[in-house]
């Protein structure tokens, strides 16, 4: 008898397609034969990123479907790529999956998507094989995913998923409080984007619940409560190149690893690693007020800079800045994120709060400085600041400018507050250990593959 064969897909964007395929990577190990899909614009980008000793591509088939865009169209418009991905590509995966069970022996018997990719899960259910859904943000934020229906019977949220007031919920006694101004949908800015979102979630609702597993990245040790008043969910994470002992793969861009060299010359506990993850775009007015704080520091930084991470690409830094700072600090366009959290010389992480940042600061022990700008990212800073206690949160003034000043006092604070330490250092330990031998996400993770493979 062949491999079995499981086919994986994330929705294209960088923060899900690092984890899936690391939960692609976990299951090669277990002996699955794995086809990973992106669309065909990620694939191109993950391949060409892929350093060339990279052999991914030994473990994993990787494989690419049209998104129905043009390669000249702007896929940050998340409507239009969004409305595109639900036209093209159902059609497309179910040809897909018929190409490849009718000509390799070892046929596709499970379906793993993202949860955003909730059309997939009925392409799954349509051909008659397992399905399962991902999530790769907080399970807490599932479980509101859930709730939507009886949200707008409640006159909580319109819908449109606008709240009605603010107001505070709980959706178990369990479970962290949330202020409906805070709900992962309502933090997006742009009105139009805003309404399109949360069609999105309303539309992944009925799929994702009826999947016949749901799997999280997340951990017990995080989200006890949510899992206790949720028990279909289980957490197998974090999923962390460092738990097989490799190296994290999936990047959209070339990583700089000059910078582990750098970070080696650094004492330890020094440094201060600055990232907004792979979306957020600065106005050039907040960005310099960055760059300016973080050189007041007078702390050695670490501070990637991602390409088009400012609206005005040119003038990005405050003049003579990068003379200044020549010896202080050091600017890249991409870093080996999960390999500069775990390194000596890392002492506290000025972070955007998306899920995965949130999880690999925790994995490597490493105080917060939140800086959250939407979705989730006001979720999770909830999260570490209120409910895990293991960072603070950075504050705009009245013209809603995080200041250089504030930037430099709030780092101070952190760095002093031995509390946010031990509290981070603790829940590190709970969580290595989930993923270890014996530990509550080592057993789920068994548990599914064993399922599986049945
Ligand atoms: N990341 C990285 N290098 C960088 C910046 C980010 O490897 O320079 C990775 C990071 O480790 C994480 C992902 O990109 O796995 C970003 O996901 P997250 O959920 O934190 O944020 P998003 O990009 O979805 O906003």
């Amino acid at each position: 008898m062949g491999k079995p064969h499981v086919l994986l897909i994330p929705f294209p964007a960088q923060g899900h397609v690092i984890p899936l395929m690391e939960l692609a990577l976990n299951l090669a190990k277990h002996g699955f034969k794995v086809t990973f899909v992106n669309t065909e614009f990620i694939y191109e980008q993950v391949i060409n990123a892929l350093p060339g000793t990279e052999n991914v591509q030994e473990l994993i088939q990787m494989v690419s479907l049209p998104d129905g865009l043009e390669s000249s169209d702007n896929r940050s418009e998340f409507g239009k790529l969004s409305e595109s991905i639900l036209d093209v590509m159902p059609g497309e995966l179910n040809a897909l999956i018929e190409r490849i069970n009718g000509s390799e022996s070892e046929k596709i018997s499970s379906l793993i998507a993202d949860a955003a990719m909730g059309w997939a899960l009925e392409v799954a259910e349509k051909m008659g094989i397992k399905k399962v859904a991902f999530w790769p943000a907080a399970a807490a934020l599932l479980a509101l995913l859930f709730k939507i229906p009886s949200l707008i019977d409640d006159g909580i949220i319109d819908s449109d998923g606008k709240p009605m007031k603010n107001q505070k919920i709980q959706l178990s006694p369990t479970m962290p409080v949330m202020k409906t101004m805070d709900l992962y949908w309502s933090c997006i800015n742009d009105e139009l984007t805003r309404k399109l979102f949360f069609k999105l979630l309303i539309k992944i609702v009925r799929p994702t619940k009826s999947a016949d597993r749901l799997i999280s990245n997340s951990s017990y040790w995080l989200e006890s409560g949510t899992f206790a008043s949720y028990p279909d969910i289980l957490p197998i994470g974090p999923l962390l190149a460092s738990n097989r002992l490799g190296k994290s793969t999936g990047y959209f861009w070339r990583e700089d690893s000059g910078c582990l060299a750098w970070l080696d010359q650094q004492p330890p506990d020094s440094v201060i690693y600055v990232a907004f993850g792979s979306l957020t775009v600065f106005d050039n007015n907040q960005f310099q007020e960055l760059a300016l704080g973080l050189e007041l520091t007078d702390r050695p930084f670490l501070w990637v800079v991602r390409q088009n991470i400012t609206e005005d690409v040119d003038n990005a830094y405050p003049t003579d800045f990068e003379e200044r700072v020549q010896h202080q600090g050091r600017m890249v366009s991409w870093a080996p994120q999960q390999k500069v959290l775990s390194h000596p010389s890392d002492a506290c992480f000025i972070s955007h709060c998306g899920w995965n940042s949130t999880i690999e600061g925790i994995s490597n022990g490493i105080p917060f400085l939140c800086w959250p700008y939407f979705t989730d990212q006001i979720f999770n800073k909830g999260y570490i600041c209120d409910y895990l206690k293991i960072g603070l949160e950075l504050n705009k003034d009245d013209n809603g400018i995080i200041r250089c000043g504030e930037i430099k006092n709030k780092l101070e604070r952190v760095l002093g507050d031995e509390g946010l330490k031990e509290r981070v250092l603790d829940l590190q330990a709970k969580i290595l250990s989930g993923v270890r031998e014996g530990g509550s996400s080592y057993k789920n993770f068994n548990d599914f593959v064993a399922w599986i493979k049945d």
